[in-house]
């Protein structure tokens, strides 16, 4: 056991965080560009809460103060150069080294303990019945949640574990384990863990210089999977990690992800030409998973959401493994080249966006899916991103790390993305690969910034780079193409802000076939085409307004085409010129004859978007009822399964009134389903625990749906207290069903006295409770009934109130989709 030296005071439930770009600044400048060393031994015990003994040798220029960042923490003792330092200075988010350092090498160690997270960020801990699951989430700033370190990306360093944990455990980590652990010397030395018998230690490999947001630790009684040694590429070895009551699941589909997995890096080894730059390649399946996944170099973890349970459409396989590909690019954009600030997140995520659809597109042929109908369905939240008024450009000035965690967003993947698709396809793929080459080559395991990307692409001297970047990189906003007939020519007209040169394709009908021709577009010239589709083949990012022939559709052989149609009508729904029912007939028909399940995919999920969103409730009803008749005549004219399994997951969620459900035989669908038609059935019709009982033995995270439905049933002023007083007694995700219940459309009329409450107590939250919870709150608990009106009014006078990041973006996003809402809601009339 760690002796506690000083007990220091409680910093739990501090006010939320954030490391300034000039705090990091500063603090780079001080150390030599040598790799900072971490040697870690962490106790992970079952419970609440977890010890450790964090060592950290580094070259200073200078000897002047630093600090750690440290948040949630208890520091009991801090070494500096074997000097034990007294009254240490920390205050919850720092833990100050004012003395003892000096020039050159120093050694510090910081001795410190922790509870495990609920909150799915630092350490976070989850209960499968009895079985306890530990896993880290460390972007962009949550390693100093689980340990004490220097948490920036520009301060690179070797991480050596060793782990201490129940001996029923599985410890994993960014390398491989030893087969044969020792117990750290400085560890012996002190003498401070007596070993137990119910315990085991694990020893890892040191990592190669990381930075510290792609650290690793995942504990508890993971199943592992091997991958057999025909299915690795170059000998790299890779397992497969999950709860024990998923194993049987991840084994149904682990050929084919190790499959994917290993031809997606022969795919980067020969496209970056630099191989694969780690000892190994561990996919951890983790529950209550805060997104899709995390590039953790060498051990990726994944939201185990993503583990079937029964069969799901294509598309949704496809998803996946574009998932898998995205995570395992990172590998070399982000893990082995990262970007020196959060400003350049873009560096990381742009690019795994892009590059992942482009090896799907050549590893996964055999799967007949259009993966550039799955990269458009990504681009359009570019769109939706670029058109609110907390835009910003791909590259943009992240002052602190709670502004470069509002960034993970429709930029910075998918509008970053398209252009990556641009210069990829402008420089040809051996241009690409030779510039990529040059450019991993040169900043392995090291740190870049933009110009030092563009230097590397500077190799094609084709291209205006200073152009490209001051007209795509710096600046934000999308520009709308249209076309108008004017005494027989065609006239193109740009809109936008900032207004841009285009190379776009149009496609043009002409007897019956679609031919295609490429031209320039700037803002003055008028060109002499009968066309009808602008940005042919999504090679652009435009919006495009192509409205006149959606009774032609049928004539577009692609898919891809026929998508990019679609979406500039929806886009009419969304901007409040067409009303969500016009949409809604017109699609019905085309639906009929679509025989891509993507695009029939898109299509529903935009009409599910456009009754929950554009639709004043009183109409709400009978277009969820419209839907679900033409979801059934689909149904029953069609015998293709993944089709199938698309149409009856929408015809479940629209079917309400006691006729649809009871049309629904329960024993023929999923588990998914039978989630959401059990739902419907507490909401709509009658109680029926009976089929909660029938479903739940099926699945093991029914404790959620549970949650959920015994809400439905609770006292609304007792579940408000509940989310006021919150005090971690279970986990975010947990309470977010809660809260979901609470704020459900069904009790509209029972709500409005919570929605000045809501805006009295919005500011107050994000000061005092941890932000991932605020965020739960906002998310969950803003207003949804139809006083649109009162909302802008009261979210605009809560924005004057704040100066909290977090905060701040959601109310100015609340506003725009307000705003959205009121416009669409007049085409009603
Ligand atoms: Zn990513």
């Amino acid at each position: 056991m760690i002796r506690i030296l000083q007990q220091q005071q409680q910093f739990r439930n501090k006010v939320r965080y954030s490391l300034t770009h000039s705090e990091a600044k500063l603090r780079k400048s001080l150390f030599s560009n040598s790799p900072i060393e971490t040697t870690m031994f962490i106790e992970l015990l079952k419970g609440q809460k977890y010890r450790g003994i964090a060592q950290m040798s580094f070259q200073l220029k200078e000897a002047k103060s630093l600090f750690l960042d440290c948040q949630g923490q208890d520091i009991s003792s801090l070494i500096v150069n074997n000097q034990t330092l007294q009254n240490v200075k920390q205050d919850g988010n720092k833990v100050w080294i004012e003395q003892g350092l000096k020039k050159d090498q120093n050694r510090i160690e910081v001795y410190f303990q922790n509870q495990y997270s609920t909150t799915g960020h630092g350490l976070h801990s989850f209960m499968d019945n009895e079985d306890q699951y530990v896993y880290s989430q460390c972007e962009p700033h949550h390693a100093s949640k689980m340990f004490p370190c220097f948490d920036q990306p520009d301060l690179k360093g070797t991480f050596k574990l060793f782990a201490y944990a129940p001996k029923e455990w599985k410890v994993i980590s960014n390398e491989r384990y030893l087969e044969n652990p020792r117990i750290p010397q400085f560890v012996q030395e002190k003498g401070y863990f007596p070993f137990d018998q119910q315990y085991k230690i694990w020893e890892f490999d040191q990592t190669k210089p990381l930075s510290t947001y792609l650290y690793a630790i995942l504990a508890g009684p993971y199943v592992e999977i091997k991958a057999p040694e025909e299915l690795l590429h170059n000998q790299i070895p890779q397992s497969l990690y999950c709860r024990k009551s998923l194993l049987k699941f991840v084994m149904n589909d682990a050929y084919s992800i190790f499959k994917v997995t290993s031809d997606s890096m022969k795919f980067f080894d020969d496209l970056f030409q630099y191989k694969y730059p780690f000892g190994k390649y561990d996919q951890i399946f983790c529950p209550e998973y805060s997104t899709g996944a995390m590039e953790n170099a060498g051990a990726v973890t994944i939201n185990d959401l993503y583990v079937f349970k029964e069969p799901v459409p294509k598309s949704q396989v496809a998803s996946r493994a574009n998932t898998i590909i995205h995570e395992l690019s990172h590998m070399w954009f982000g893990d082995l080249v990262t970007m020196e600030w959060w400003d350049d997140l873009w560096l990381n995520e742009s690019f795994a966006e892009f590059i992942s659809h482009l090896c799907q597109d050549n590893v996964c042929q055999g799967e007949k899916v259009n993966y550039w109908v799955q990269f458009l369905e990504r681009k359009l939240w570019g769109y939706v991103t670029d058109e609110k008024s907390t835009t910003h450009p791909i590259y943009c000035q992240i002052d602190n790390t709670d502004q470069a965690e509002n960034i993970f967003d429709g930029i910075t993947y998918a509008k970053g993305a398209a252009l990556i698709k641009q210069i990829y396809f402008t420089m040809g793929r051996e241009g690409f690969s030779k510039a990529m080459g040059l450019y991993f080559q040169k900043h392995a395991y090291g740190n870049t910034k933009l110009s030092d990307f563009f230097e590397s692409m500077s190799i094609n001297k084709n291209v205006n780079w200073e152009e490209f970047k001051q007209e795509w990189i710096m600046t934000s906003g999308f520009n709308v193409l249209s076309y108008t007939t004017e005494t027989n020519q065609i006239v193109i007209k740009q809109s936008g802000s900032h207004l841009r040169k285009h190379a776009i394709t149009i496609g043009q009908f002409v007897n019956n076939s679609w031919i295609t021709h490429k031209i320039q577009v700037d803002a003055k010239e008028k060109h002499n085409w009968s066309l009808l589709i602008l940005n042919y083949n999504d090679e652009n990012y435009i919006k495009n307004q192509t409205q006149q022939i959606l009774q032609n559709l049928s004539t577009i052989q692609n898919s891809l085409n026929r998508l990019l149609v679609l979406q500039s009508i929806f886009d009419q729904v969304r901007d409040g010129q067409t009303c969500f029912l016009d949409f809604q007939q017109g699609v019905s028909n085309f639906l009929l004859h679509e025989t891509d399940d993507t695009v029939i995919k898109i299509i529903l999920n935009w009409c599910a978007a456009g009754v929950n969103n554009y639709t004043p409730y009183s109409y709400r009803a009978a277009v969820r009822e419209n839907l679900a008749s033409t979801v059934k005549q689909l149904i029953d004219c069609t015998q293709e399964q993944s089709k199938l399994l698309t149409l009856r997951s929408h015809y479940i969620s629209w079917s309400r009134t006691i006729e649809r459900l009871s049309s629904i035989n329960i024993e023929e669908i999923g588990v998914k389903d039978g989630w959401t038609y059990i739902y419907n059935q507490f909401l709509y019709n009658k109680v029926q625990w009976n089929l909660y009982d029938k479903v739940a033995l099926k699945d093991a995270d029914h404790k959620k749906h549970k949650r959920f439905l015994e809400s439905l049933s609770v006292d609304r002023d007792q579940l408000w207290s509940y989310f006021m007083n919150f005090d971690k007694n279970e986990s975010v995700q947990q309470v977010s069903q809660v809260m979901r219940a609470f704020n459900h459309e069904k009790f509209i009329d029972q709500l409005e006295k919570y929605e000045v409450r809501f805006f009295e107590v919005i500011v107050q939250i994000f000061e005092t409770k941890e932000s991932e919870y605020a965020k739960a709150f906002f998310n969950n608990l803003y207003p949804v009934g139809e006083n649109l009106e009162a909302y802008q009014q009261l979210s605009k006078e809560a924005l004057t109130k704040t100066k909290n990041d977090f905060l701040t973006k959601l109310l100015k996003e609340a506003i725009d989709i307000n705003d959205k809402r009121l416009k669409a809601y007049k085409t009603f009339k």
